[in-house]
């Protein structure tokens, strides 16, 4: 009779988010290189920033277009974030899981929140910055947005922390070692999880 116990484990949602400028984009691509995950590459009506690139930062799309997906349900998750649509490609991430590749999204929380709805056993992993002025301070020297956006978001830094509430870990990032370091530690703890191997997970 065959054992249903098995070493080989389906893959993790492993879903990052936190207040913008809190500096995800730069932990998000060092976890993705250090830690054989899939980075899922979402769509958006945002206009690239200098640098993007089209494909590889994110699907720019039309509005048009963009809605025309929402329509065929082509959306894990999507939320409308500080003006433009963001959304999560479903078939790439389903794929991915169903081979065993562990995935990582970088998301907002409303994204988030829809994702956890639907894959209650992904690890959601929320990062916090210091303080609200060392925020301002990086939004600032990042030199990517308008002192407007950057007021607006701003604003929405009180109710994007109390959404920390909504994950499994937070992580506060001071600083880039220990930062990367307490993260590698939850996607080892997360991979080691029983329920992982044993259906379920
Ligand atoms: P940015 O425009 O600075 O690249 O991203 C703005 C916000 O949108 C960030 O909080 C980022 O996490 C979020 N975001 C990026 N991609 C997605 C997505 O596919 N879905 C959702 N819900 N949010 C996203």
């Amino acid at each position: 009779m065959e054992s249903k116990f098995s070493v080989s484990r389906k893959g993790i949602l492993f879903v990052i988010s936190g207040p913008s400028g809190v500096g995800k984009g730069t932990l998000t691509e060092m976890i993705v290189e250090q830690n054989h995950l899939q980075y899922s590459i979402s769509a958006t009506t945002r206009p690239p920033r200098v640098g993007e690139v089209q494909g590889k930062d994110y699907f720019f799309l039309e509005r048009s277009d963009f809605e025309a997906m929402m329509a065929g349900d082509e959306f894990l998750e999507w939320a409308e974030v500080y003006g433009n649509y963001y959304g999560t490609p479903r078939r790439f991430v389903l794929d991915n899981l169903e081979r065993g590749q562990d995935v990582l999204l970088e998301i907002d929380i409303q994204g988030a929140m829809q994702v956890k709805a639907k894959f209650p056993e992904g690890a959601f992993i929320f990062i916090a910055p210091p303080s609200e002025a060392e925020l301002a301070q990086r939004l600032e020297k990042r030199g990517k947005d308008s002192s407007e956006t950057i007021a607006n978001r701003l604003l929405c830094y009180d109710k994007e922390m109390a959404q920390m509430a909504n994950y499994d870990y937070v992580v506060v990032n001071d600083e880039l070692e220990s930062t990367m370091a307490q993260l590698i530690a939850i996607i080892t703890a997360e991979r080691c999880r029983v329920v992982r191997f044993i259906g379920g997970g």
